[in-house]
């Protein structure tokens, strides 16, 4: 009886809940698939010809953009020199091409080891200069290349690096781990295992320069993969100091070069490598010096930023954001039937026409405590330059900027059943995010591949190494109708034929339900961020947190 009536009392205030819920959960105006449709097509059209930055392309996409942020009653984000407003920012770049390589020549061992550039290693530099010289600067083995305080550890403990060349292992020291614990988070890559980092931190150091040994397992690509890559001009911001912070040469060495390097200094790779995974771990001077050259050419170059605002209503000096890169590849190589246009349809005009959306149905919904900033970025294919820049330059402080959700890639096809998560619960927004998955019925899917450190290679990730947390959602793949294989093949067929291909271009027969459903999704995430009071930040250990606890506590003035 007692039971009966507890569960009876039980059911009904389940029902109660359940009913508020339903009650509290904020209407979402109707996503306008007209637009979706008409923004994509405009886009991914021949006309727009794959929207390469600084090509005829550029003034055509900023206009479509610009047009609907004003129809959406947006206001310009941006102040002009002239401190009029404007829905521009300039993004200057430079790209550096290098030439005339030398060999790599390590000596101090019984003989001079020489090797060659390109098939042996590789090398270029972030500083703006004709010439880049490391010339017999001493070898240091730094194990990963990490220095992570919140995790008591550091590679370079005890090492001044200045004139040095630090030679890294790639990935961090839990890469091949099962699971995702372990203090590097198991076999999920952090920022700590990108190369990129370890070029930032080997600057950070002081060090002349920095070589990475590659190894397919840990990098999870081949050597043509870098060679190719670093063979070609490299694309940077520009920068007030022209890049002198940096170290003078960045690269990769095969791991059979790493080894003779090493067995020349009288060491074992695999046993250093085995040192380097251990807590406590020491930098290990290796009694060769090194020298490599190479010329520089440099090309500067302007692209653009669009910035739309709608200001917050009772706290506008607080922002939220919603990005999204209007770039593509431009012209590219031809495929098979002659077609040498990327049009960039899923990546990224259904990104552009999800923020032009989303700038509509927040325009008619009426403003959010907060302002929500809509930014359209740049150079993202050219490694997230725009994004990047805005980061160093924000128009709005990123001490001030609450959070965002980043748009790239949206696919055709219907609604799915579950949310995918790419970097898996990294912060607060977690909460944020469950709250919506439970008003919409939607479930989650963790990333498939977390040690890919698809995180960190899109452009949330610009504002997410400067402390501000930010979404990257995206539908998931058990569609309502026709479950994980209908995903499983749409998502396939995206990766292996059109990814990065002439042939990712808008079809009028898309289904845009499934589209609409990741546009209501964001829509309130980021209305939810809009008009909430918290600040949501990093979880305890994770690798932004104190940067972000950092700027707060500077904003606040502590
Ligand atoms: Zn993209």
């Amino acid at each position: 009886m007692t039971f009966r009536k507890s569960a009876s009392a039980a059911l009904g205030l389940l029902l109660m809940l359940s009913v508020s819920a339903a009650l509290a959960a904020p209407a979402v105006p109707p996503v306008d698939g007209a637009l979706l449709r008409d923004m994509i097509s405009t886009l991914a059209s021949d006309e727009f010809e794959g929207r390469g930055p600084g090509t005829a392309a550029e003034p055509k996409t900023l206009e479509a953009i610009i047009a609907r942020f004003k129809a959406a009653g947006l206001q310009p984000g941006n102040k002009g020199a002239d401190g009029k407003l404007t829905w521009l920012q300039a993004v200057p770049t430079a790209t550096i091409s290098a030439s005339n390589r030398s060999p790599l020549v390590v000596t101090g061992g019984a003989q001079a080891l020489t090797f060659k550039p390109s098939s042996e290693f590789v090398a270029g530099s972030y500083r703006m200069t004709a010439q880049s010289e490391v010339k017999d600067s001493e070898l240091v083995f730094v194990g990963y290349g990490i220095n992570a305080p919140e995790l008591g550890w550091n590679d370079y403990a005890g090492i001044d690096m200045k004139g040095k060349t630090a030679v890294i292992l790639v990935n961090d020291p839990d890469y091949a781990m099962e699971g995702e614990q372990g203090l590097f988070r198991g076999r999920r890559m952090t920022y700590y295992g990108r190369w990129t980092y370890k070029f930032e931190e080997a600057a950070r150091q002081g060090a002349s320069a920095a070589l990475v040994i590659h190894d397919t397992f840990p990098a999870a690509y081949g050597w043509q993969v870098v060679e190719s890559s670093w063979s070609n001009a490299q694309h940077f911001v520009q920068t007030p100091n022209d890049g002198a912070d940096q170290t003078v040469a960045n690269g990769w060495v095969q791991k059979p070069v790493a080894e003779a390097i090493f067995k020349a200094a009288g060491q074992h790779l695999a046993a250093l490598t085995e040192a380097a995974g251990r807590p406590g771990f020491k930098p290990v001077p290796l009694g060769l010096k090194a020298s490599l050259s190479f010329d520089n050419t440099i090309e500067k170059a302007n692209s653009h930023n669009v910035i739309g605002i709608l200001p917050g209503k009772t706290r506008p000096d607080e922002y939220v954001l919603y990005t999204a890169h209007w770039d593509h590849l431009g012209r590219c190589k031809a495929d098979a039937s002659g077609d040498d246009i990327c049009n960039g349809a899923v990546d990224n005009a259904t990104g552009v026409a999800a923020l032009a959306a989303l700038a509509k149905m927040n325009g008619a919904a009426g403003r959010t405590a907060r302002s929500q900033v809509f930014l359209a970025v740049t150079l993202e294919e050219s490694g997230l330059l725009g994004s990047e820049y805005y980061a160093r330059n924000p128009v709005f402080p990123l001490a001030k900027t609450v959070g965002g959700v980043n748009m790239d890639a949206l696919y055709a096809g219907g609604p799915a059943k579950d949310v995918t998560v790419t970097g898996g619960d990294k912060s607060e927004l977690t909460a944020i995010l469950r709250k919506v998955e439970g008003e919409m019925g939607l479930s989650e899917a963790p990333e498939e591949h977390p040690e890919r450190g698809y995180y960190y290679r899109s452009d949330h990730f610009s504002f997410a190494k400067r402390g501000v947390p930010m979404f990257a959602v995206e539908r998931g793949t058990d569609l309502v109708k026709g479950g994980k294989a209908a995903g499983a093949a749409i998502s396939d067929d995206y990766t292996n034929v059109r990814y990065h291909q002439p042939s990712d271009e808008y079809e009028a027969n898309w289904d845009m339900s499934g589209m609409k459903q990741d546009v209501r999704l964001f829509y309130r995430l980021g209305r939810e961020l809009a008009n909430s009071t918290a600040w949501p930040n990093w979880n305890p250990g994770d690798e932004f947190r104190a940067i972000r606890d950092k700027s707060r506590a500077k904003a606040a003035g502590n």
